[in-house]
């Protein structure tokens, strides 16, 4: 592993091309596949108390929706996006992907989760250990497996108001991701060293990796299981992890690092609301780095995110028969 030290000795000049520590700070968002865009909708905005930050179209896709739900600004780190596609295929979740999806909820507010849930209907576990911390695991409507983490960690998030959610049991944001694996050392090795995670606990067939200043927001777990079937895309699956960097600059010296270790790295995507590179890591799972800016409120005031259909730029001229092709989602 080659690293090096920032200081002035070193003369770190922000070469893009040079090899460099990767500058990340958490996770930024995770996409995942749905089946009907109205349950979904319902589901994150109503039931999980998440603000519906952005709709926008699959650029891939433009018939098609691409929503994010997350914190009152669409803040990094709490971003939960799909793309609905009614009729798709069941997915099953396995090895290569991403496994679970964890919020970070406040000390004590289990008992009103799990209350909530079995009062609407929501299939979900027990409540179990992981830790030292309680944890409660949903599924969503098409079966995504989610997690809600009771940490005793200072998480200062402000979780977006809802009706039906009161603050004190609100998500704050992601807790952390679990991917899927067969085998985790060259996950491991490629986190640690380069990706600058570090690893911070581990327990049986999990281990946990942190980035940055560490907390709710930045934890990677990789569990590792054999008997895992693989995993196929699906409805109920996470298709991508994206992990935070500020801007591109920062973006650009991952990129460069990324390659020099070897990884087939995409060109730089502009996704609007933040530029992308992807990349899959050795176990499977689709890895991103998106950059902290712009942010979603590039094309319309936070007060009112989610109102107005996003489209990139070269999709506007088509804005008329898009919408008219997208199913009414209220
Ligand atoms: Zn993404």
């Amino acid at each position: 592993m080659t690293t090096f030290t920032a200081g002035p000795k070193l003369g770190l000049t922000a070469s893009p091309t040079r090899t460099a520590i990767m500058n990340l700070l958490g996770l930024h968002h995770i996409t995942a596949i749905a089946s009907d865009p109205r349950t979904n909708l319902d589901f994150y905005t109503r039931v999980l108390g998440l603000r519906f930050v952005k709709k926008s179209v699959n650029q891939d896709d433009p018939g098609t929706y691409h929503l994010y739900y997350g914190d009152y600004a669409g803040s990094p780190g709490t971003i939960l996006t799909f793309f609905p596609w009614a009729g798709i295929r069941v997915g099953r979740p396995g090895h290569g992907q991403a496994y679970a999806t964890a919020y970070s909820v406040p000390a004590g507010s289990l008992p009103f989760w799990q209350t909530r849930l079995a009062r609407l209907g929501v299939k979900h576990g027990a409540l179990e250990t992981r830790f030292g911390e309680q944890v409660l695991t949903l599924f969503d409507p098409d079966g995504l497996r989610l997690e809600l983490i009771a940490t005793a960690e200072p998480d200062p998030r402000a979780p977006a108001p809802s009706p039906e959610v009161p603050a004190a049991s609100a998500l704050r944001g992601f807790h952390g991701t679990t991917l899927g694996l067969v085998e985790a050392q060259a996950t491991s090795t490629l986190l640690t060293g380069t990706m600058g995670y570090r690893q911070v606990a581990q327990s049986g067939p999990r281990t946990r990796y942190t980035v940055a200043a560490g907390g709710p927001g930045t934890y990677v777990d990789l569990l590792t299981d054999p008997t895992l079937p693989r995993g196929l895309s699906g409805a109920g699956t996470i298709h991508h992890v994206a992990f935070r960097t500020p801007d591109d600059p920062a973006q650009e010296t991952a990129l460069a690092t990324l390659e020099s270790r070897g990884l087939a790295v995409s060109p730089v995507v502009d996704r609007a609301y933040f530029k992308s590179i992807y990349y899959r890591e050795p176990g499977g799972v689709l890895f991103e780095i998106a950059t902290d800016q712009p942010g979603f409120a590039i094309d319309e005031p936070v007060a009112s995110l989610g109102t107005r259909l996003g489209l990139p730029p070269r999709l506007e001229p088509h804005r008329a028969e898009i919408e008219a092709a997208l199913p009414p989602l209220r």
